[in-house]
């Protein structure tokens, strides 16, 4: 893929984190110049953004101004000299949105999941040079993500930035949509030329995690951040929960602390050398040991089979579980490791046992 480096988007303020900033939805022509003006006051946004159409889950639910919006917020971002975007979601929206002087355009979860919806922006982009960010589809698909990056470089796209908002997920965790951080970490992997932003916003669905999801961003060297903001947050006609004002959105940027992704320090080398020394031996143990094990579930099998007995004993499971998991947490791992750590041992032994009692 043929990505262009964030230089080439000529934002007029380029630090690191870049800031995208603005309303969930544009309700009114005033709400969205105050919001724009207070939060061009702030001094630190590169993009203004506000939703024109908005997906809903539920019908009957605000469904954005439409394009009436456009114009609004175009205005207000050449009032502060700074480029605005907006979400866009078919081939109509495009079209609107380029006619309006939108100087970016964002595709949205609900729309990623989408190949037809994804292709369809895509054929109406080719031939226009604007930058497009992608948000994460909706499941937990890094194909998918990067599928929809790819048709829009086979359009001729290369202005091109992924943005992480986070994964729908059936169990209520504190987020409204999972992070699941090794997903936009492996894109990092995979595209490392790639701009990759975070939408804590969205990820959290609440006020009170913002500061803890951006600053995790960019700790995992997320080099932008895009975040909601409402001169009346409780009175936002759509996620009234996690947007907040110009000025905490302000306090909010300013407390985050912006680390180094290297350093020249010998010292700090030689530590970090030293740590990293311990760990892999730590990690080369481990796998041993693993290997160890799985020899022993093996034996287990063969054992098993002799007897004709199953390979699952439920009660054997759970008091495995329940007594591994206590040691774990007792040690300071946390309950969400062991689960994964214990079912991915388990699983593994199901594996062995099988490929001895099932050849
Ligand atoms: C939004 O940014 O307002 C939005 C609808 O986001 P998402 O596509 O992440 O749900
Ligand atoms: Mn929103």
């Amino acid at each position: 893929m043929d990505i262009a480096p964030i230089s080439a988007w000529h934002l007029p303020r380029a630090q690191k984190p870049i800031l995208i900033a603005g309303p969930c939805s544009a309700e009114t022509e005033t709400q969205v110049n105050e919001t724009c003006d207070r939060l061009a006051a702030q001094g630190m946004v590169s993009i203004l953004r506000a939703g024109i159409w908005k997906p809903r889950t539920r019908p009957n639910s605000f469904e954005g101004v439409g394009a009436v919006g456009l114009a609004w917020l175009k205005r207000a971002g050449l009032r502060h000299g700074l480029p605005v975007t907006v979400e866009v979601a078919n081939s109509k929206h495009v079209e609107e949105a380029l006619q309006a002087g939108i100087d970016i355009l964002w595709i949205g979860a609900r729309t990623t999941v989408n190949p037809f919806a994804v292709q369809e922006i895509a054929d109406a982009l080719a031939g226009v040079d604007l930058p497009v960010i992608v948000k994460n589809p909706v499941n937990p698909d890094l194909s998918l993500w990067i599928g929809a990056l790819e048709r829009l470089a086979n359009s001729g796209i290369t202005r091109l930035a992924a943005l992480h908002r986070g994964f729908s997920y059936y169990e209520k965790t504190k987020y409204r949509n999972n992070p699941q951080w090794e997903i936009p970490i492996e894109l990092m992997r995979q595209l490392p030329q790639l701009p990759v932003w975070c939408d804590p916003s969205h990820i959290c669905g609440n006020r009170h995690l913002l500061l803890h999801v951006a600053q995790k961003a960019l700790d995992l060297n997320f080099g932008g951040l895009m975040l909601e903001s409402h001169i009346n947050p409780d009175a936002a006609w759509s996620d009234a929960e996690q947007q907040v004002t110009p000025e905490r959105l302000g306090e909010l940027f300013q407390s985050l602390v912006i680390r180094q992704v290297a350093t020249d320090n010998p010292q700090f080398k030689h530590t970090l050398d030293d740590l990293r020394e311990n760990i892999d031996a730590i990690d080369r143990d481990i796998i041993d040991m693993l290997a160890k094990r799985m020899r022993i579930s093996r034996q287990i099998g063969r054992c098993k089979n002799d007897n004709h007995i199953t390979i699952l004993q439920p009660e054997r499971w759970d008091s495995l579980f329940r007594q591994r998991t206590q040691q774990g947490i007792g040690q300071g791992l946390t309950p969400d490791f062991m689960r994964d750590f214990c079912t991915a041992i388990h699983n593994e032994s199901i594996r062995h046992q099988n490929s001895v009692m099932n050849p």
